[in-house]
């Protein structure tokens, strides 16, 4: 039997944490290449055309992890779901033969204990090595996400223009370094405590932006033009509650749904699949909050988000909120996006001004 060498897609900071699982369990793995312009173009060309943005970007980012003899690909599939993203596996796994490259996708269920089982089978760890490779997973996810939403709160406030972006870069680095968990707690310390030491305008009252819409389009940096760090540099503050933990509390606790259903019920009665639902509820928050903007971000392609994209307009007009919808694929230009964007900077600047 062959060896399973898998490589898989990028998701953000996140891949760092995907890739300590396999470390941990003593898979051989081939890392993605970083998502750029040509990985995106490569995955386009062979992709269905009318299928949504990230199944052509994933692709994009396995190929290369192929070609340097990777033959298993992780990607989620046969999870569930309620959106295309359910038939990525099976869409890719096709499109890859059609193409000349014989791989194995990681077949899962839709139970924990098919995932339990699936990861067991080709990996060959003990029960005991899985449980502590899914804890040092968990660490390290919970750690990235809390230093992203320390990097929205330093951006707009530090004094030396970079310094976060800069601290940030260097303790992602140190992260997908460590390999041994009992490191973690030291690492921890160190890169919080270098973000305690970024200097701030202390008490400088800014404009707050909102980011809701695709989980994968508002969580990579590579995908979405870095919006976060350009408008924490413009001097305005981030806020984005859409990640994996949010994503996980909705599976662990279903009735978060109903509460979410309850509270969107004026504008939607039925579920549109994907996360349509939960921007429709992020965005009447952010304006129960006062927020000074909202950015809805969603793959060329997305139902669920097309679906909701009238919806969040109509809160825009009701409330008078600042709104940009920008649709993004691999036609996308960052130069389109930077000029929308620095237009946008200016309402959200007279919006707060006119609240003063
Ligand atoms: S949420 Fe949208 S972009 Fe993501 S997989 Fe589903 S349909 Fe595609």
């Amino acid at each position: 039997m062959k060896k399973t060498i898998i490589t898989f897609a990028r998701w953000g900071n996140y891949t760092i944490a995907f890739k300590t699982i396999f470390d941990q369990l003593g898979l051989e793995v081939i890392p993605p290449e970083p998502t750029n312009p040509t990985t995106i173009a490569e995955g386009a060309k062979i992709s269905p055309e009318m299928y949504c943005f990230p199944l052509k970007t994933t692709l994009g980012n396995v190929l290369p992890g192929l070609r340097k003899g990777a033959n298993t690909v992780f990607m989620v599939q046969n999870i569930g779901g309620s959106c295309r993203q359910r038939y990525y596996g099976a869409i890719q796994k096709k499109v890859l033969e059609e193409n000349g490259h014989q791989v194995n996708f990681l077949d899962f269920r839709a139970t924990p204990r098919d995932i339990y089982r699936t990861i067991k089978k080709i990996s060959g760890a003990s029960s005991w090595q899985i449980i502590r490779a899914a804890r040092f997973f968990f660490k390290k996810l919970r750690l990235i996400e809390k230093i992203e939403k320390k990097a929205q709160f330093y951006r707009p406030r530090e004094i030396k223009k970079g310094t976060t972006d800069q601290v940030l870069t260097e303790s992602l680095t140190e992260l997908e370094k460590l390999n041994k968990e009992k490191d973690f707690p030291r690492l921890r310390k160190e890169i919080l405590k270098s973000f305690s030491e970024i200097e701030t305008e202390k008490d400088k009252k800014i404009p707050r932006v909102a980011l809701v819409g695709e989980i994968y389009t508002v969580c990579d940096p590579s995908i979405n033009f870095d919006l976060e760090s350009k408008l924490g540099k413009e001097g305005i503050e981030v806020h984005r509650e859409m990640d994996i933990t949010y994503h996980l509390k909705k599976l662990v606790f279903p009735w978060k749904d109903w509460t979410i259903q309850r509270k969107i019920n004026p504008y939607l009665r039925s579920t549109v699949g994907g996360h349509g639902r939960d921007a429709i509820y992020e965005m009447l928050h952010y304006v129960k909050e006062d927020f000074d903007g909202i950015i809805h971000l969603l793959p060329f392609g997305c139902m669920p988000e097309v679906t909701v994209r009238p919806i969040l307009e109509k809160i825009h007009l009701e409330s008078g909120i600042p709104f940009l919808s920008l649709s993004l694929d691999e036609q996308v230009a960052e130069a389109g996006i930077n000029t929308r964007l620095e237009a946008f900077i200016d309402v959200v600047r007279n919006h707060y001004n006119s609240k003063q």
